[in-house]
């Protein structure tokens, strides 16, 4: 049985053929700088001309209403209470799912990479900000109004960094790309990206490393705070900055023992990298869709 997963992101389309093992048969792209719900059947119909597939999935950088219909807000993208999923739906003459990005990413680790067989898993996506999904017993916690957990938003820092979300002081200030160039620049060093700061630091840049350092300080803290919330048994760090989780996991993992509630008399934890890289997204939606169709409702 195989599926088509879609990653609409803020700029690209990334579409996939998945195969109920996860694997990627086939990929197609296009830019969601153009007219998304086009590009989109565009990069379906590339896909199906070859493959036989009987859903599509599609994991959205954006608010996904609970009935996983409907998108609410999606800040990069044109939606705005959007009934995406029927909407395509009748355009692709497939049935169409849509879930959250990381909740999508999720998934995918669920399924096939680290969270497997997690009871409670976390995923937490350093990239431009940070991404959060929580999974029990496989399925995705939404809270009651299809928002949870906004994890990048909790104020860590009271009258800290400002963020475009309109508070001051959120964790994704502090431990998120965009963090690590912003504390590299703090610290006296020219104007860079995250990227390029973690690979300063890999050449052994002494200002590079203390700008990892401290994104590690942060992931520490607020992964500490986030355990004491949810209790995990598995957290796992995704998105793009965990390319370079060599050089501030560890780190971070020893904070988050040191912070946590009752630490020393209680199971921690597991903190490891995701293992589906950027294709999480895509190969989550495409498994959601897969449940969907099986009228499962849920993916464990
Ligand atoms: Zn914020």
């Amino acid at each position: 049985m195989t599926t088509i997963g879609v990653d609409v992101g803020g700029t690209s389309v990334r579409a996939g053929v998945v195969d109920d093992a996860g694997v990627v048969l086939a990929t197609a792209h296009g830019s969601s700088r153009e007219d998304v719900d086009d590009e989109i059947c565009r990069v379906v119909g590339e896909l199906r001309a070859e493959h036989a597939v009987i859903a599509v999935g599609l994991a959205v950088a954006g608010f996904v209403a609970s009935d996983r219909r409907t998108v609410l807000f999606a800040p990069h993208l044109p939606w705005r209470a959007s009934a995406v999923a029927d909407r395509l739906a009748q355009r692709i003459g497939l049935p169409v799912v849509l879930e959250h990005d990381a909740n999508a990413a999720a998934v995918a680790e669920y399924r096939f990479g680290g969270l497997r067989g997690a009871r409670v898993g976390l995923l937490v996506a350093l990239g431009t900000g940070i991404g959060a999904a929580l999974l029990i017993d496989g399925s995705v916690y939404r809270g009651a109004f299809g928002v949870a957990p906004e994890l990048g938003h909790l104020r860590l820092v009271p009258d800290g960094r400002e963020c475009p979300c309109g508070k001051r002081g959120c964790w994704e200030r502090y431990c998120s790309g965009t963090a690590l160039a912003a504390t590299a620049r703090d610290m006296g060093a020219a104007e860079s990206t995250g990227r390029e700061v973690a690979q300063a630091a890999r050449a052994g840049d002494p200002l590079a490393l203390a700008a990892v350092d401290e994104m590690a300080r942060w992931l520490g803290d607020g992964l500490a705070l986030v355990a004491d919330v949810y209790d995990p048994e598995v957290v796992v760090i995704g998105g793009g900055v965990s390319g370079s989780a060599d050089l501030y996991l560890d780190k971070a993992v020893d904070r988050y023992r040191a912070l946590m509630t009752g630490t020393g008399h209680r199971p921690v934890a597991r903190v490891v990298r995701a293992q589906r890289g950027d294709e999480a997204g895509m190969v989550g939606a495409a498994a959601l869709a897969a449940g969907w169709v099986g009228g499962a409702g849920r993916v464990g």
